[in-house]
């Protein structure tokens, strides 16, 4: 088996606690059974979540999702975004919006 980078990672107390919650021990139902598991996990979450949401248009850092915008005689609902970065908040087009009586349709572009 290939060989893995590994890496020594100094945790402060609160967030190794949290870590440790979330691994299996003394039969406890924690998702997770090891600790090496639990991190992998963690950081996989947290690298889809990153590479499904926009750049931040100031600095380039990953929005965070923040929720749903509707703006009054708008035919597009708007997904509002914080840069975990910078703080910059920035919209993007998320869907057409559904009138009463039926969906516009999807433009191109
Ligand atoms: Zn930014």
């Amino acid at each position: 088996m290939e060989e893995r980078p590994q890496i020594t990672v100094r945790l402060p107390d609160s967030l190794y606690r949290w870590l440790m919650e979330k691994v299996q021990s003394n039969g406890s139902n924690a998702p997770y059974p090891d600790v090496n598991q639990a991190i992998i996990a963690l950081l996989i979450k947290q690298k889809v979540q990153e590479e499904a949401t926009p750049a931040c248009p100031r600095c380039g850092s990953p929005g965070e999702w923040l929720g749903s915008v509707e703006i009054p005689d708008h035919a597009v609902v708007y997904a509002q975004y914080r840069c975990t970065r910078c703080g910059n908040g920035f919209l993007r087009p998320q869907a057409p919006r559904c009138r009463p009586g039926g969906c516009p349709e999807r433009s191109a572009g």
